[in-house]
C-alpha cells in the first residue's frame, strides 16, 4: 500500500515557495501602477503574514475573512491562512451591507483583512471583527484598525502544521439569488483535486508556459482555483485589480502577454464592443484562450472572439462545486466540421471533467436520457461538491443519495455534454410546455440593436406562464418591438415568442453580475397586478 499523503494545500504553497519561486505576479494598483513580485516572495511574506495572524490569536479553524480585490496580498492570504491551519472567507464588496452582515455573524469570522478602498464596506458590517487589518497603500489606517505590513514585518516565519486533508482550508457563500446565502465550506482536499484537474489538457491547458489573469474575482470560488493552479504548475499570475473597464482590461491582457485570461460573460461583453471599436489597438497575439462560465454565453460573443482570433471555451460550475463541473472542449472529430456546428457545440456547457459525475432529473422522478431532448435538473456529485451547507441549512438541496440538486434545467447529449436551458426557477411553462429563456436572451441578443436582454416569465391566467423580455438597446439605436419578434421568429414557433418587449435602460444584476431576475420580476409582475 501507499503511503496516505495527506491532500492538503500546503504542498502547493511550498512548491511555489521552493520549485516556482521566480515565476512572476503582476498587481495592478487602483491607481493603475502595476506591482511586480514572485511566486517566491508571496510565499515567503505567507509564512511571515501566518505568524503575525497566530500573534493575534488566529488559530486552527479560526474564519479570516477578506474583502480584497484581485491583489497580491489576496494571494498572500490564500496561501497563509489555510497553510496555517485557519479558514480564509472572502467576502464579496458588492453585496449589501446586510447580506455582509448575516454571512459574516453566520461564519463567525474573527479577524477581517480590508483593501483600503473598501473600509466604508468593512464600516457597514454589523458584526465585531475582534481585529480589522488594512492592506494601505498610503500607509494609513484608521483608527481601531492595523497595517497589513505590520503582520508581515517581523522576522518570525511560521512552519507550516501537518494539515489533515478533510479539515477546511476556505470558504465561501452562494450568491443568494434565492433565499439567504448559504455558507460552502472547501477542504484541503477537494482544492487540491480541483486543481489538478484544472490544468489537464482537456479542461483548462495550464502549464508553467502560461500567464493567467483571473478576472473573475477572487472573492468569488477561490478565483475559479486559478491561484492554485498557479502555485503548483508555476505559471505566472496577472492580478487586475479593481479595474474591470474593458479598455484596462485589453491593456492589461496585451502588455503583460497574457495566454489566459477567465471571467463571467458579461465582462467581456464589453472587451468584444471595445475590440469591434478599435481592432488594431491591442496586440493580443499571446492569448490563446478566453475561459468564460458562471453564466450563458451567448452564440453571439463566441463567433465574435473567433473574428478577432481568440478563443472562448465555456465552463459551467457553481460555488458549490469549487466551481469547475463541466467544460466544453471541441472533440477531435468536430475539429473538422463545420462552423455552425462548431458554434453550437461550444455554446454548451459542455462535459463533466474527470472525477465529476453529472445525471438529471425530470419532474417526475425519472433520471433523463442522454438524448439531447429529454429536460430534466442537474444534479452533479463528486470530490469538490459540497455534501452538505455550513450550520446544515438547506439540506433538501442534496438528494438521498448524496447529489447536488443544482437547480440548472439541461439537456443532455450522448456525449454527455449538457446544455443549460435554465434555471429551474427561470424555464417558463407556457401552456405545459417548456420554453427556454436563456435561447430566447442569445437570440435577442443578435440583433444588432440590441445589447443586452433577460426573459422572464409572467404569470398568464390562459397559459400559466408567458415569456416577457426586457431590452437594453444600444446607445442611439432603435427598434420595433415587432422587428425584434420577426427576429426570433425564424428559430421560435410562434407561440414561444415573447408577448411583452419592454425597453429598459439597464438590466438589474446580482452582486457577481449576472442577470437578477428577481428583480426584473418584482417589476414587471407587481405592474402585471397593478393594471
Ligand atoms: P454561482 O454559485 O453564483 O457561481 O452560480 C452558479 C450558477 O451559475 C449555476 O447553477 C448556473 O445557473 C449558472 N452558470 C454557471 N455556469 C454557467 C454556464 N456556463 N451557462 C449557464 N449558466 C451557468
Amino acid at each position: 500500500m501507499m503511503d496516505d499523503f495527506q491532500l492538503s494545500l500546503t504542498t502547493f504553497v511550498e512548491r511555489a515557495e521552493r520549485l516556482n519561486c521566480s515565476q512572476a505576479v503582476v498587481s495592478r494598483r487602483p491607481d493603475a501602477s502595476l506591482r511586480r513580485t514572485t511566486l517566491g516572495e508571496c510565499a515567503d511574506r505567507a509564512r511571515r503574514l501566518a505568524s503575525g495572524l497566530a500573534g493575534l490569536g488566529v488559530g486552527d479553524g479560526d474564519r479570516v475573512a477578506t474583502l480584497l480585490w484581485n491583489q497580491t496580498e489576496h494571494l498572500e492570504l490564500y496561501f497563509a491562512v489555510p497553510s496555517m491551519g485557519a479558514v480564509v472567507h472572502t467576502l464579496n464588496p458588492r453585496l449589501s451591507a446586510d447580506e455582509l452582515s448575516y454571512i459574516a455573524a453566520d461564519a463567525e469570522d474573527r479577524v477581517i483583512v480590508v483593501d483600503e478602498s473598501l473600509v466604508d464596506v468593512v464600516e457597514s458590517i454589523e458584526w465585531s471583527f475582534e481585529h480589522v487589518i488594512i492592506v494601505s497603500d498610503s500607509g494609513c489606517a484608521p483608527a481601531g484598525t492595523m497595517r497589513y505590513e505590520s503582520l508581515i514585518a517581523p522576522s518570525q516565519r511560521m512552519s507550516w502544521p501537518a494539515i489533515e486533508e478533510r479539515r477546511a482550508a476556505a470558504m465561501c457563500y452562494t450568491s443568494g439569488t434565492t433565499g439567504r446565502p448559504k455558507g460552502v465550506v472547501y477542504s484541503h482536499r477537494a482544492l487540491v483535486l480541483h486543481s489538478l484537474v484544472l490544468p489537464l489538457p482537456d479542461t483548462f491547458g495550464i502549464s508553467s508556459r502560461d500567464v493567467i489573469m483571473p478576472v473573475v474575482p477572487m472573492f468569488h470560488v477561490n478565483a475559479w482555483g486559478l491561484p492554485f493552479v498557479a502555485a503548483f504548475t508555476g505559471a505566472a499570475l496577472v492580478l487586475p485589480g479593481p479595474r474591470l473597464d474593458p479598455v484596462s482590461l485589453l491593456d492589461l491582457l496585451a502588455g503583460e502577454r497574457v495566454t489566459l485570461t477567465a471571467g463571467v460573460p458579461t465582462v467581456f461583453m464589453g472587451v468584444l464592443d471595445a475590440l469591434d471599436a478599435e481592432p488594431d489597438r491591442w496586440d493580443l497575439g499571446s492569448l490563446k484562450r478566453v475561459n468564460l462560465g458562471g453564466a450563458a454565453i451567448p452564440t453571439s460573443l463566441i463567433e465574435g472572439f473567433d473574428r478577432h482570433g481568440l478563443t472562448i471555451v465555456q465552463g459551467w460550475g457553481m460555488t458549490e462545486t469549487s466551481p469547475l463541473g463541466t467544460v466544453c472542449r471541441l472533440s477531435p472529430d468536430l475539429e473538422t466540421a463545420d462552423a455552425a456546428a462548431q458554434h453550437e457545440y461550444r455554446a454548451r456547457a459542455g462535459t463533466p471533467i474527470p472525477l465529476i459525475e453529472i445525471r438529471a432529473r425530470s419532474e417526475d422522478g425519472t433520471l433523463i436520457p442522454w438524448d439531447d431532448q429529454a429536460l430534466g435538473e442537474l444534479e452533479i456529485r463528486g470530490p469538490w461538491v459540497a455534501a452538505a451547507y455550513h450550520h446544515g441549512t438547506g439540506s433538501d438541496k442534496f438528494t438521498d443519495d448524496g447529489w447536488l440538486r443544482t437547480g440548472d434545467v439541461v439537456r443532455i447529449n450522448e456525449r454527455g455534454c449538457m446544455r443549460i436551458c435554465d434555471r429551474a426557477k427561470d424555464l417558463i411553462k407556457s401552456g405545459g410546455e417548456w420554453i427556454s429563456s436563456v435561447d430566447l436572451e442569445n437570440r435577442l441578443m443578435t440583433h444588432g440593436a440590441v445589447a443586452e436582454a433577460a426573459v422572464i416569465a409572467i404569470p398568464d391566467e390562459r397559459w400559466g406562464e408567458r415569456p416577457l423580455a426586457a431590452v437594453v438597446l444600444h446607445d442611439g439605436m432603435s427598434v420595433a418591438p415587432e422587428e425584434l419578434r420577426a427576429h426570433l421568429g425564424n428559430q421560435f414557433a410562434r407561440w414561444q415568442l415573447p408577448d411583452r418587449i419592454e425597453f429598459v435602460d439597464a438590466i438589474p444584476r446580482t452582486a457577481t453580475g449576472k442577470f437578477k431576475k428577481t428583480a426584473l420580476r418584482e417589476q414587471f409582475v407587481h405592474a402585471a397586478c397593478l393594471i
